[in-house]
């Protein structure tokens, strides 16, 4: 008899300081599929359901499909897109006959209208229906917030090893070798969790050169390898925009039975973050700064990328701010482009003129004024289009993504993407499908802090991260955070 698995997605990574809640429409807008539905929705991408239909093939399981759902980062998800999508979980839980074991892929730093902590409270309501023993496997971005609710209900924790991630389908696999024997009882995991007081470390888990988390990675995988009955070491670097108790990095040992020493190894993994929690790969300009280093740059053989990590939509940053481009404008380059500016309104008031009109109207600044205000521009309008695109890079490859009606505004020596919708610039298809080809601009702009290195890096000349102050800005003393535990670092400790 094969085993039985539940399995589904829901994924969000909340930003709680953001004032856009997150509807069912902003997850319809990404990825909403339901049952018999889903392995067409996710077939050919690299994403954690298109991982779990591969290991049900391998281990010979037969699933139980419930829903697969990820949006935007963006502000709490709404109670009622709460209810649909955990109420369909649950439901399918309860009517989808004998269970062996549950695979679910969750992002780890949702908060609801209801729930600060809302995997740990999906997880605690889906053991209610399951009971104590089913096993439940879990995998998480690695920028997950693991509470110790989560860490009880899940046997085994298994987050992403790679930033840029692109690691989704293996993180699957990583839980799926130990889920598959723990349904036969052939082990017991159990997840021993750590933290300290850090809301943030590790290097924000960036794994592209020698960093914090990369050694403590290694270390994982030799502890792993030492010792059979520690079934799997995750680490996650935690999400910081996150006004929640138990936001930070944490570690989870998965050892076979419950163990002091698997708690001591989780400790001794958090010593190691506490002790680098310094470290930071990136260095963060500011908007002048950033300007500045431009033109000592000069002309360089191929694009300079400048990355507006605190407006970056990935973050839950709204997309909007105009501090940067407002610079660049004044700056007058030369053959750059921008990616992206998020205005439903000025989107679809530029969708109605004709190509090549000159137009005069206000773009970005209208979500929160506080991160710039609208920019009145003038210039000509080269491209329009639906904003749909096949995502071909290593992090979303195969996913189809969606801006909603975009246009192409040249505004002096730039083009301007202006979307309907808050999507972080990861892909080069989001210049292409425009008509833009990102390799021959001097100058690309885009809204992302690390995860556009994945396609962006092999084409970019240099690589310059800003830090225009938008929401999602690396300076955390102007988040006014109230539920966070404290004293913490960086805010209180040093
Ligand atoms: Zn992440």
């Amino acid at each position: 008899m094969p085993s039985r698995v539940l399995t589904g997605l829901f994924g969000h990574e909340t930003n709680t300081f953001s004032r856009l809640s997150t509807t069912i429409v902003e997850f319809s807008d990404y990825l909403l599929a339901y049952g018999d539905e889903i392995p067409n929705a996710v077939k050919g991408t690299v994403i954690e359901p298109n991982g779990v239909e591969e290991v049900a093939e391998f281990y010979n399981w037969e699933l139980v499909r419930s829903v697969v759902a990820w949006a935007t980062p963006s502000g709490r998800v709404t109670r009622d897109a709460w209810n649909s999508c955990v109420g369909h979980v649950l439901r399918t839980a309860e009517e989808g006959g004998t269970l062996d074991g549950v695979l679910f892929n969750l992002h780890g730093a949702m908060a609801t209208d209801d729930h600060d902590d809302a995997e740990g409270v999906f997880l605690e309501e889906l053991r209610r229906i399951i009971g104590p023993d089913i096993p439940v496997a879990i995998t998480l971005d690695l920028h997950a917030n693991v509470t110790d609710k989560m860490a009880q209900h899940a046997n085994i924790i298994s987050a992403y090893r790679t930033y840029p991630h692109v690691d989704q389908i293996d993180t699957v696999k990583r839980a799926a070798a130990i889920l598959d024997r723990a349904m036969v009882g052939k082990i017991k995991p159990i997840s021993h969790i750590a933290r300290r007081a850090m809301l943030t470390g590790l290097d924000s888990g960036r794994t592209t050169s020698k960093t914090p988390m990369t050694e403590i990675l290694s270390q994982a995988d030799q502890q792993e390898a030492a010792d059979p009955n520690v079934l799997l070491i995750s680490v996650q670097a935690g999400f910081c925009p996150a006004d929640l108790d138990q936001a930070g990095p944490s570690v989870v040992v998965c050892g076979n039975g419950r163990n002091e020493r698997y708690q001591a190894i989780a400790e001794t993994f958090m010593d190691f973050a506490w002790e680098t929690r310094h470290f930071d790969s990136n260095v963060y300009l500011s908007v002048d700064a950033t300007m500045a280093r431009l033109k000592e740059l000069g002309p360089s053989n191929g694009p300079i990328v400048i990355a507006d990590c605190s407006d970056n939509p990935g973050s839950g940053a709204y997309g909007d701010s105009t501090f940067l481009l407002a610079s660049m404008l004044q700056s007058n380059l030369d053959n750059a482009a921008f990616a992206t500016i998020f205005d439903p309104k000025a989107a679809s008031q530029l969708q109605k003129e004709r190509i090549n009109a000159r137009v005069t109207l206000e773009i970005g600044g209208k979500t929160d004024p506080k991160y710039g205000p609208p920019l009145r521009v003038t210039g000509r309008i080269v491209s329009h289009t639906d904003g749909s695109y096949l995502a071909r890079g290593p992090r979303w490859g195969g996913t189809t993504q969606q801006l909603g009606p975009t246009a192409v505004l040249r505004v002096d020596g730039i083009d301007i993407v202006v979307a309907s919708r808050r999507l972080q610039c990861t892909e080069l298809e989001t210049f292409y499908h425009t008509g833009i080809d990102p390799r021959e601009k001097k100058v690309l702009a885009v809204k992302s802090l690390h995860h556009f290195r994945a396609a962006y890096a092999p084409i970019a000349s240099h690589i310059l991260i800003c830090d225009s102050g938008g929401l999602a800005t690396k300076d955390l003393t102007k988040l006014p955070y109230e539920n966070l535990r404290r004293p913490i670092y960086p805010l209180d400790i040093p």
